[in-house]
């Protein structure tokens, strides 16, 4: 394995270029970003195109947090219910807020085209009923979504409408995205990359900044590495959960981390995989913690699931896992696993994706809750528009208010008994 890369199975299926160098001792930046994923690069691409001189600090390589060991799956949508969203913002940003959810697919698409990227893009997004509620869940999402004007959205009313996109008997019925789908994370974002460096940023991987003291007012921030301190007139964190005890304690306070694991077996023969997923879509269960899965462009299931609210990992991945798979699909059994990992989302308390800014020049985003592959790169063109002055779209999200976790420093403990009510709904089929 290459140091500082993702423990994923995607960590094999790329070349390793470096994108750049720490830096020697001490800088002075126009815009500095923190945090080498989906969000900071698309920030640095952005600006860069802008003609801004930017600098992307990564602590390992880029992709190391979850953009470079995620699911793949491309969703359109906010991560809660649209009306949750709209809620939350007056009726005037209503409409951008709708396209600011679903635009994340179109500039997927555009950039492979514009960079000549090819993550294996496929589109074709499964959602898994597991019982009434679930579809009553569905039905109600059609018509919001249909209210809004999305029209990709077909229900699957029941198990034999189901049948020619699954071959399982773990749905009572399900709902098809034809506008969502799934990727290759880490080679859409090494694409990316290249293309930001193309457009002029400066990367620096392998540069943790241990401390972040953000400009007061007007002021430049000041971010301390192993080889010296940048000034930056301009920041812009984009860590997510990754950024961890470093981050400003008001976004500490803001996101919870919790894990989520994904095994990929050995590829698996076409003929198997036409019989258990004929169209290669991806597919998601309902369940707060859902299962999600898919087949790569190489033929491997992708089996993801199992959040954990502890924030701890066990050994017992693989086993749980597997037994999550084969309930889904008995005929996997004895198929053999190429490799289990796990990683960080950033959760908020209701959801929404926390937008703030710290004195007049400290941008972030963080908190995709599970929900950041398309939404992500979305945002790092909102954060780059409000670097460069145009701060419409961002101040409108920035003035969510996001409430702090209950339980300070022993939030992820507390989370985890609000958690376990879901769970056990999620069970007990309620
Ligand atoms: C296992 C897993 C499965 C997921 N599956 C899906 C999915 O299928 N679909 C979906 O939409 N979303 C999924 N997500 C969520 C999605 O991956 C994230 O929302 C998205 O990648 C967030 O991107 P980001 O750039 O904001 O953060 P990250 O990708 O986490 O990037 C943050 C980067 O900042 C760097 N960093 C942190 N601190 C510092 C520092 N002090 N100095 C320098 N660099 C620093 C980190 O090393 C990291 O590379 C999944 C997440 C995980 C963990």
């Amino acid at each position: 394995m290459i140091a500082g890369s993702p423990p994923s199975i995607y960590a094999d299926d790329v070349d390793w270029p470096s994108f750049g160098e720490p830096p020697e001792g001490d800088q002075h930046v126009d815009v500095a970003v923190v945090g080498g994923g989906f969000t900071g690069v698309s920030v640095a691409l952005n600006l860069a195109e802008k003609g801004y001189s930017v600098h992307l600090y990564e602590a390992e390589r880029i992709g190391y947090g979850a953009s470079g060991r995620n699911g793949g799956q491309l969703c359109q949508g906010w991560t809660t219910d649209f009306s949750k969203v709209a809620g939350r913002l007056p009726a005037s940003d209503r409409r951008m807020a709708w396209d600011v959810g679903v635009m994340g697919r179109q500039i997927i698409i555009d950039r492979c085209e514009r960079h000549g990227i090819d993550p294996d893009l496929r589109f074709g997004y499964l959602y898994g009923g597991l019982h009434q509620r679930h579809m009553n869940e569905l039905q109600d999402m059609k018509d919001e979504w249909a209210g809004e004007g999305y029209k990709d959205l077909e229900l699957l009313p029941d198990a034999a409408a189901m049948a020619p996109h699954i071959n399982t008997d773990e749905y009572v019925g399900g709902m098809l995205d034809h506008g969502s789908g799934h990727l290759n994370p880490l080679k859409y974002l090494h694409g990316l990359a290249g293309a930001a460096k193309s457009a002029g940023a400066v990367i620096h991987e392998h540069c943790r900044i241990n401390r972040i003291v953000p400009g007061e007012g007007e002021g430049a921030s000041m971010l301390h590495h192993d080889h010296g301190v940048v000034r930056a007139d301009r920041l812009v964190l984009a860590g997510n959960a990754y950024l961890d005890r470093t981050a400003p304690r008001m976004m500490q306070q803001r996101l919870a981390p919790v894990t989520s694991a994904i095994m990929a077996t050995a590829p698996i023969s076409d003929n198997q995989i036409r019989d258990l997923i004929p169209d290669r879509v991806a597919v998601a269960d309902c369940n707060t913690a859902l299962n999600y899965y898919r087949f790569d462009a190489r033929g491997r299931m992708l089996f993801g699931g199992r959040a954990s609210y502890l924030a701890q990992e066990g050994n017992d991945i693989r086993r749980d896992l597997t037994q999550r798979m084969l309930r889904v699909f008995p005929s996997l059994k004895g198929v053999e696993v190429e490799k289990t990992w796990w990683g960080r989302i950033g959760i908020t308390v209701d959801r929404i994706p926390h937008f703030g800014k710290i004195g007049q020049n400290t941008w972030f985003v963080q908190g995709f809750s599970g929900h950041g592959v398309a939404l992500s790169g979305t945002t790092g063109m909102i954060l780059a528009e409000a670097v460069a002055g145009d701060t419409g779209r961002f101040d409108a999200f920035a003035s969510i208010r996001h409430l702090p976790f209950p339980g300070g420093i022993f939030r992820t403990p507390a989370l985890a008994i609000g958690m376990a009510w879901y769970k056990l709904r999620d069970q007990l089929k309620l």
